[in-house]
């Protein structure tokens, strides 16, 4: 859907905190609190915005620090986006984010909103608002360019310069201003002075794990959606000890995430461990590799579900399976 012929395109902003919020602490050196800034304050940051040709509406939807996103956080994300989305005079959403779990937000998202030709773009920052050398100011009007450039489709992530694919990114540095990366498939496209060069044709998603794969979790009523899952992550290591997923036994998750090495191996004593953790408690166990980049062979861990996903976010997709599950087995139990 495009905008009504002849009206000004809206790009609707939603603001959830993070670091492009932040605000230095004036007591310590050096620190800083993430999500303290009001989304007029960022906007007031880029007077570039009004060289646009775009209407801005603003909303400020959470304020939090990224690092702790919780389900009920993504569904506010997702379900505001869905709505703003569906308005035909709405070109793009723009949702400025903390970069520490970004990329959970953007795979959320991804597998969430229905497919659809409108951009999604998250916008974030590695130094606070308040600093002299603050990146928020560009990552917003870059990520601004980019939504209205007319050729991103689905969720896609900017940051110093570059637009990353949902599917691909992933926060690689923890204080570098160039903190994402895409690995060796690389960003989609650049942005440099507000122009837009396009390295690839657009996001090449897994077609097994397409955009709108979990639309579901929209179109069910909040009160009739069951509890998230709980799905915890552990990684194989050299000298794995166990006792400690011994003590994971009683811990009542819902479902486990295991980064392997390699090409989806385990240590030995986690793989017996694993294995009896399975037979007693039935528990729902999925391996991705603890790798930065590149799926394990499948076929190699047949025994085992595997996720061709980095590990934050193949621990969500398990969780948001998981969630299908039970879902689906409520709305059967209701149907007999
Ligand atoms: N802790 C911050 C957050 O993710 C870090 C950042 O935004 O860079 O919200």
């Amino acid at each position: 859907m495009t905008a009504k012929q002849g009206a000004t395109p809206i790009l609707r902003i939603l603001a959830t905190g993070g670091t492009i919020a932040g605000q230095r602490d004036a007591t310590a050196s050096g620190g800083y609190h993430a999500a303290r800034r009001d989304v007029t304050q960022l906007l007031e940051a880029v007077p570039q915005l009004h060289g646009l040709p775009a209407r801005i509406q603003a909303q400020q939807l959470l304020q939090k620090d990224s690092k702790d996103m919780d389900p009920q956080d993504w569904l506010a994300i997702a379900t505001a986006t869905w709505q703003a989305l569906q308005d035909p005079q709405v070109t793009a959403v723009v949702i400025t984010h903390g970069t520490d779990t970004l990329e959970e937000t953007a795979w959320f998202l991804h597998r969430v909103l229905p497919a659809q030709h409108k951009p999604v773009v998250l916008v974030s920052a590695m130094r606070p608002a308040d600093a002299p050398d603050a990146d928020g100011p560009r990552n917003l009007y870059d990520g601004c360019v980019a939504a209205l450039d007319g050729r991103f489709c689905g969720v896609v992530a900017v940051a110093a310069g570059e637009v990353h694919a949902a599917q691909y990114v992933q926060k690689v540095h923890p204080w570098a201003l160039r903190a994402f990366s895409s690995g060796v498939v690389g960003p989609l496209g650049q942005i440099q002075g507000g122009a837009v060069t396009l390295h690839t044709a657009g996001p090449e998603h897994d077609a097994a794990m397409p955009a709108g794969g979990h639309a579901w979790l929209l179109q069910c009523a909040a009160e009739r959606l069951p509890a998230p899952p709980v799905v915890g992550w552990l990684t194989s290591h050299a000298g794995f000890d166990a006792r400690w997923l011994q003590a994971l036994a009683g811990a009542g998750l819902d479902g486990l995430l295991v980064a392997t090495t390699g090409n989806g191996t385990l240590h030995h004593n986690l793989e017996i461990a694993l294995q009896q953790l399975a037979r007693q408690t039935g528990l729902a166990i999925a391996l991705t590799s603890r790798c930065a980049f590149g799926p394990i062979n499948a076929a190699a861990r047949a025994r085992w579900t595997t996720l061709a996903l980095p590990a934050a976010k193949a621990r969500l997709e398990w969780q948001l399976q998981l969630w299908q599950r039970s879902w689906q087995a409520q709305q059967a139990g209701k149907a007999q």
